[in-house]
């Protein structure tokens, strides 16, 4: 058996007619740049997270740099960020001429630790960002009252947590901005690049949305410089299509990890994900952290299973960040998490026979 770590051909069996048809009609249309179904879609979104205004831009990257800029976050400021996340969420701080400033994780749960980013706000500390790193929300009572006491920013990196519940909130609708990725495998994917910027606040968000659109209210009435970062017409017509079924594709989400947590919770080798009380999980990806793991990886690849390491090597260690000279004592428990963490394949598509073989496998593994 052959089990992939995402399957989004079998996403787009179930679908196919609607999104041919919504392909088809953006393109019979012309509708390329702005349209119906970027605005339906935008709409749409903020109603579904429950926000006021969602601003679609090109892509979950551009969505935290157009974020900073909105803020008024640049040169001389630091951002707080986790020492576990995809490189975009650091990047993006450095690309407007700030400081990322990383901070370690949590044991258990993996998201921005905020006893260590308390302890890494200094003056010039402007902002926080927090990751709903692979489905699971950040602890964001404890960020927000952080953000509170040193006047600062929050903005949700939201490209993980499509739909994760926060007490009762969506992750996304908590700080000041949050941000969305629709890259294809992402719990709400696009057929391109595409992501969001979402938030309460009308005046900052009219700022996004210009940001995004060269500084401009209309066509050449430019008040700032921004930069060209939209959701194309397209984009917005396949988001509009899948949209509807995301609850339901995180429903499936987290049954298959119900299973798995029943199939693998004998192997004293794994230690599974938790989930802490009045959260929800939407399992981008579900990960173990595994005795053995680069073993254990081969193995499954052996026996034809793919899986992923969400990432290889944390942000402090990249040689992007080299000038910075951290070291593993730095962010103990991102440095630890970084040879054990194992995502599993995980699709709402996933069949019953495919996760018991791979829990078959993995046993195997570790009875020899
Ligand atoms: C995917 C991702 C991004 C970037 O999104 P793109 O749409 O690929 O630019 C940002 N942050 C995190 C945590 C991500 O996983």
């Amino acid at each position: 058996m052959r089990v992939p770590l995402m399957n989004l051909k079998a996403q787009y069996q179930g679908i196919k007619h609607d999104v041919d048809e919504a392909i088809r009609n953006s393109i019979d249309n012309c509708q390329f740049i702005g349209g119906p179904q970027v605005k339906s879609f935008n709409e749409a979104y903020a109603a579904w997270l429950g926000v006021k205004r969602c601003v679609g831009v090109g892509n979950g990257t551009d969505a935290l740099v157009i974020a900073l800029k909105a803020l008024g976050i640049g040169p001389g400021d630091e951002v707080i960020v986790p020492a576990n996340s995809f490189i975009a969420t650091s990047e993006a701080c450095s690309m407007v001429g700030a400081k990322p400033v990383f901070a370690d994780c949590l044991p258990h749960y993996y998201t921005l630790d905020p006893v260590d980013a308390a302890a890494k706000v200094t003056p010039a500390t402007k902002a926080i960002i927090p990751v709903h790193l692979y489905g699971y929300c950040a602890e964001m009572d404890e960020i927000m009252d952080l953000a509170t006491r040193h006047n600062l920013f929050v903005i949700e990196d939201t490209a993980q947590g499509h739909g994760a519940l926060y007490k009762g909130k969506k992750a996304g609708s908590i700080g000041h901005l949050s941000t969305f990725s629709f890259y294809p495998g992402k719990n709400l994917g696009a057929y391109g690049d595409a992501g969001a910027v979402c938030g309460n606040d009308e005046a900052l968000m009219e700022r996004v949305y210009m940001f995004a659109n060269h500084g401009r209210k209309d066509k050449y009435n430019h008040e700032f410089e921004g930069i060209n970062s939209r959701l194309d017409g397209v984009q917005a017509a396949v988001l509009n299509v899948k949209l509807p079924r995301l609850d339901e594709w995180n429903r499936a989400r987290n049954y298959l990890a119900g299973k798995y947590s029943e199939l693998l919770r004998d192997i004293p080798q794994l230690e599974l994900p938790q989930v802490a009380p009045e959260r929800e999980h939407v399992y981008y990806v579900y990960t173990v952290l595994a005795q053995n793991r680069d073993a254990l990886q081969a193995h499954l690849k052996l026996h034809g299973i793919d899986t992923g390491i969400y990432y290889p090597v944390a942000l402090p260690y990249l040689p992007a960040y080299n000038t910075y000279g951290h070291v593993p004592a730095d962010f103990p428990v991102t440095y630890d998490l970084q040879s054990r963490i194992l995502s599993l394949p995980m699709f709402p598509e996933m069949t019953r026979e495919e996760q018991i073989y791979v829990a078959e496998v993995i046993s195997s593994f570790y009875q020899n």
